[in-house]
């Protein structure tokens, strides 16, 4: 996804400019962004003081809390589900988790997620049996 830079008239260089942000982060959890103007380094509060030249309003900020959601998304790790786990334990009743020992579905997902090894190779054909033969 592509992410416009929004345009700002700059309210310290008066400047037509863009606004940059930038996320903060306190250890490993963002916990704010900072917004600064790209002409003049000017920083912005809230978003409500930035001076968005922007026409289109409301749907800037309907785009902006859509980014923020897959920001806050992006960090889940992808394919942890039960069905790649080496736990997960498949028989024609129940899908059961071999670490928790409790049922599970397929696509659940889980923080003690260990990829599976792939699954072995077929068994080359015995040496010496006759191919083919009836
Ligand atoms: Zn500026």
């Amino acid at each position: 996804m592509k992410k416009r830079a929004a345009k700002i008239l700059c309210s310290a260089c008066g400047q037509e400019s863009f606004l940059v942000c930038e996320p903060i982060f306190e250890g490993l959890t963002k916990t704010g962004e900072k917004r600064t103007c790209a002409s003049c380094g000017h920083e912005y509060g809230a978003e409500a003081s930035v001076p968005f030249v922007e026409q289109k309003g409301p749907s800037l900020f309907a785009d902006d809390a859509r980014a923020a959601k897959v920001e806050i998304f992006k960090d889940v790790p992808r394919g942890k589900t039960c069905r790649h786990c080496k736990h997960y334990v498949v028989n024609p009743f129940t899908q059961r988790c071999g670490l928790h020992l409790k049922e599970v579905e397929a696509t659940d997902t889980c923080e003690r997620f260990e990829p599976a090894p792939p699954p072995e190779p077929a068994p080359p054909p015995e040496a010496g049996a006759p191919a083919g033969d009836q």
